[in-house]
């Protein structure tokens, strides 16, 4: 069934569909590394059009296929590509669209990784980055080098909360001839669509929100045009870095509920940011829906909801942070988000522990920040256990 003007629940459920000889109303598991071709003439038409028929999982396989139609439609892009992981999608971007003497603008505050494998390496392979606050457009303007082929845009960024004007960096990226890459990990395009907004590529770790179910690691890129696409398509093979069909069978599973466990998380989310707020041992709460946070405006304007993740700073800083993970029974003390679950993690003891503390904190990354994945709870248990272990501090 065509789906494409159809809303976005409806998406959800029928986009990707599958026709077989059984009718099948869920998407089948195809785990085959290979596929028969017909005769010779079958698989010569395979390899000179890779739409003509599956020849390797690693080029394509229907239940990957399903699952990256069904993300192109909900972006809006031109078509989507499923790879192992946040990280495998992040390298096969890098990867199929910079090359040596390429210069990228990105987000400060990007996932970790995100910075560290650029930094670390595609800068042995010549690539050069500058990594600013992109909420200030004119820092990025000026940023700009006559060999800048991409800006890439985490927002909100992690854990910061901070929100990046994704119009007005697609359209000083499109002035200077720049592709844009959007991270929209955070949001799913439930409630944002960079596409829409201007962008060329955008990706997910479907690890979070869009699978949404803490039981799968995965990946997936989609491209507005069909020449980036054909690059970033064949950039993945290449590497090697498909997802498995086991996988993608999950991620359609989870993907279905999106709009329903983002409802209710973020609905709980605004509760316990208001709550936080109040608090005493409190100092600050970054949470994109509160009238407080410095961005509320632009984050209305181009998220239709504020999600599930809020950071916000204990007063007594490093050892009251590791006193609230140590007394929370509720809330589970992991890394990640996006799940069904609540996640709690203090990222100065934790994820950033190896960082250089004078560098995490102009980061913005400091000693009592808290991050908090809100979950699909009932939101009084979420917000009792938060209160007992706050008196813990
Ligand atoms: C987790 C995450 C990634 C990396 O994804 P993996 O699936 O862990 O490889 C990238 N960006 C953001 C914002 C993330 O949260």
């Amino acid at each position: 069934m065509e789906t494409k003007n159809l809303g976005f629940n409806t998406q959800l459920i029928h986009s990707g569909a599958i026709k077989d000889q059984f009718g099948s109303v869920t998407v089948p598991i195809y785990q085959t590394s290979t596929f028969k071709f017909r005769d010779a003439d079958h698989g010569a038409a395979c390899f000179a059009d890779n739409d003509e028929g599956y020849i390797y999982t690693r080029i394509n396989n229907p239940t990957l296929n399903a699952l990256e139609e069904s993300i192109a439609e909900l972006e809006n892009g031109y078509r989507g590509i499923a790879c192992s992981s946040g990280m495998a999608a992040v390298n096969t971007i890098y990867m199929a669209l910079l090359e040596q003497g390429s210069h990228i603008i990105s987000t400060a505050a990007v996932y970790g990784p995100s910075r560290v494998v650029m930094e670390n390496h595609y800068s042995r392979f010549g690539v050069e980055a500058s990594y600013l606050d992109t909420t200030d457009i004119e820092s990025l303007k000026s940023a700009i080098r006559p060999y800048t082929k991409m800006i890439f845009i985490e927002s909100p960024s992690n854990p910061t909360m901070k929100i990046t004007d994704l119009e007005a960096v697609a359209n000083l990226a499109k002035e200077n001839n720049i592709i844009t890459v959007a991270d929209n990990t955070f949001c799913s395009p439930y409630l944002q669509k960079p596409i829409n907004l201007g962008f060329d590529v955008v990706f997910h770790s479907v690890t979070k929100f869009l699978n949404g179910h803490a039981d799968v690691v995965g990946g997936l890129i989609v491209a507005r045009k069909k020449s980036v696409y054909d690059k970033l398509r064949s950039m993945m093979v290449m590497l090697g870095c498909n997802m498995d069909p086991h996988q993608a069978y999950l991620v359609i599973r989870g993907l279905k509920t999106l709009s329903l466990r983002m409802d209710r998380s973020q609905d709980n989310a605004r509760k316990i940011a208001e709550f936080l707020e109040n608090h005493p041992k409190v100092k600050w709460v970054a949470y994109p829906g509160l009238v407080s946070h410095p961005q509320h405006e632009l984050a209305n304007k181009q998220m239709s909801g504020s999600g599930g993740v809020i950071s916000f700073e204990l007063k007594d800083g490093f050892e009251a942070g590791k006193v609230l993970m140590n007394n929370v029974k509720l809330a589970i003390l992991a890394v990640s988000l996006g799940g069904v679950e609540t996640l709690i993690q203090h990222p100065a003891s934790m994820t950033h522990a190896k960082i250089n503390r004078a560098a995490r904190i102009s980061s913005g990354i400091s000693d009592g920040l808290v991050r908090l994945s809100v979950g699909i709870e009932n939101i009084e248990d979420i917000i009792n256990d938060l209160d007992q272990a706050m008196r813990k501090i």
